[in-house]
């Protein structure tokens, strides 16, 4: 079977309710969902209820099976944000990667959700790992993300996320010498920078503004690149593009206050999403990246 079109995986996906609900389900409508910013994605609507499907035939063939991952991971920490449940996901191979999952309604009205979605957003960084890492790795983009478990997370950012994303640039694009030397030299002072005391608490990994929706349930997170880190980690991606309200800052440091300095930290940390745009789009971000190393020398 060759790649498949938008009917044959509806109907994919129709068989797989199917096997689970044990009776068969019917399709009823189906519709595009927009704003998305790699995926083909639909709303289908069966005799069971709504779902939301995403597929992709070009896409790295695991990738929505991370995100899958990622998602059960934060409704595990039982958190007050919504997660939409996963009823499928499935690696590229003669049809394209798909994941399935509950559709989220959008709300009637969002009155408190802001300090509803930070509240929720530091109850799930109160779980924790042994180690900083992950079970397996998983994409931010289209990037991996090397998450092998680490006990020192200023050994875990400095080589498995700044200087990883070094050699990648460095293959792809290109590094002059002196730049390559900044970001050395940067990577040597991590573990004098990162001595805040940071313990693993589970991120969602690329929390801007469009990853995270006000549905008829609650605030809810979409999209992650989960794995467990320095909070302050999500922070500084949510600092990056904007787009979170002071009512959520200030729910988020109500219900679990950041340790002293975070603020200096925020642009250290927007250096992995900085050099990862970079990687992924080129143009100004490497210019950027520079600067932020360099106020860090
Ligand atoms: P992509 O991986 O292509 O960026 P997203 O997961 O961000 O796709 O989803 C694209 C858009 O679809 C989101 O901006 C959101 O509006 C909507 N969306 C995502 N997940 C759901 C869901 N479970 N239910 C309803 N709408 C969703």
């Amino acid at each position: 079977m060759g790649y498949s079109s938008e009917q044959d995986i509806i109907r994919m996906c129709i068989e797989k309710l199917t096997d689970n609900c044990g009776t068969a389900v019917q399709l009823t409508g189906s519709r595009s969902v927009g704003g998305g910013c790699i995926n083909h994605a639909l709303k289908i609507s069966t005799t069971v209820g709504d779902f939301f499907l995403k597929w992709n035939a070009s896409a790295p063939a695991d990738m929505f099976q991370k995100e899958a991952a990622g998602l059960i991971e934060m409704a595990l920490s039982n958190s007050d944000l919504v997660i939409p449940r996963v009823i499928w996901s499935k690696e590229n191979g003669d049809s394209p990667s798909l994941l399935l999952m509950e559709f989220l309604a959008p709300p009637n009205n969002t009155s408190g959700f802001d300090e509803r979605l930070g509240r929720g957003l530091a109850q799930m960084h109160r779980k924790t790992a042994p180690a900083f890492g992950f079970h397996h790795s998983n994409y931010c983009g289209t990037t991996v993300q090397n998450n092998s478990w680490t006990t020192s997370w200023a050994e875990f950012y400095a080589r498995r996320r700044i200087w990883n994303l070094v050699q990648q640039i460095k293959t792809t694009r290109g590094i002059s010498s002196d730049d390559q030397n900044i970001y050395e030299k940067l990577v040597e002072r991590l573990p004098k920078l990162l001595s805040h005391g940071e313990i693993p608490s589970l991120i969602h990994g690329d929390l801007w503004s469009g990853n995270y929706m006000y549905t008829s349930r609650g605030p809810a997170l979409i999209d992650p690149a989960c794995y467990y880190a320095d909070r302050e980690m999500e922070l500084g991606m949510m600092k990056l593009f904007g787009g979170f309200s002071a009512a959520v800052w200030n729910a988020y440091a109500e219900e679990f206050p950041l340790p002293e300095g975070w603020k200096q930290r925020i642009r250290l940390y927007q250096l992995y999403h900085v050099l990862n745009h970079y990687l992924l789009f080129g143009g100004s971000y490497g210019w950027e990246a520079l600067e932020i190393a360099k106020e860090y020398l």
